[in-house]
């Protein structure tokens, strides 16, 4: 099973993709994360991702590509893996698809979660993460509309979007995608 969540941030992809990682044994791969746990450990890339993600924007794709490489040959994606804030634009899309095929795999669908902007402010805002301030939520609502929404198209060219209704409450949004999933 490989998944990608999009969506914009306060869609509930990170609890989502918790879920569905433990209900499918595979692993959960957030860049997001990874980019937390880099800036805490004060590691080079962390480093470097600092200032772009506490003002909201995208860290320069050169941070993430080779990360995402290395992570999908670790071993405990033989069984599959979902990805959480990643691709991020239309050219980490591309790039992903390139390594896909490199290793052989094909993403089985991109789980789209919709969810209006008031709805996502308050969730933003009531979540209390250092970039959940109220000027890097505005900057991240905008780069996604620029950047990330994009690629929303570029999966549905493939024939692998699934579109789901993000709004609902938690334990509805598992119950749609699981049975869009198992579809
Ligand atoms: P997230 O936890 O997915 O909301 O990501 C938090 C922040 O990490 C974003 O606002 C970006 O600054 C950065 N980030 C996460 N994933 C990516 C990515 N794929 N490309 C670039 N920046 C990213």
């Amino acid at each position: 099973m490989k998944l990608i969540f999009l969506g914009p941030p306060g869609a509930g992809k990170g609890t989502q993709a918790k879920l569905l990682a433990e209900s499918y044994s595979i692993p959960h791969i957030s860049t997001g994360e990874i980019l937390r746990a880099a800036i805490a450990k004060e590691t080079d890339l962390g480093k470097q991702a600092q200032a772009f993600v506490d003002r909201g924007e995208l860290v320069p794709d050169a941070l993430i590509l080779d990360l995402i490489r290395a992570r999908l040959q670790e071993s405990d994606t033989q069984q599959g893996w979902i990805l959480d804030g990643f691709p991020r634009n239309v050219s980490q899309a591309e790039f992903l698809e390139k390594l896909l095929a490199e290793l052989n795999q094909n993403c089985d669908h991109a789980l789209n979660l919709e969810v209006p902007d008031a709805v996502l402010v308050q969730r933003l805002l009531g979540r209390g993460r250092k970039d959940d301030n109220e000027s890097t939520i505005s900057r991240r609502l905008d780069v996604y509309r620029e950047q990330t929404a994009p690629v929303i198209e570029f999966y549905k060219q493939q024939g692998a979007l699934v579109s789901v209704d993000g709004s609902q409450q938690m334990e509805d949004v598992t119950k749609n995608l699981k049975s869009c999933i198992s579809v």
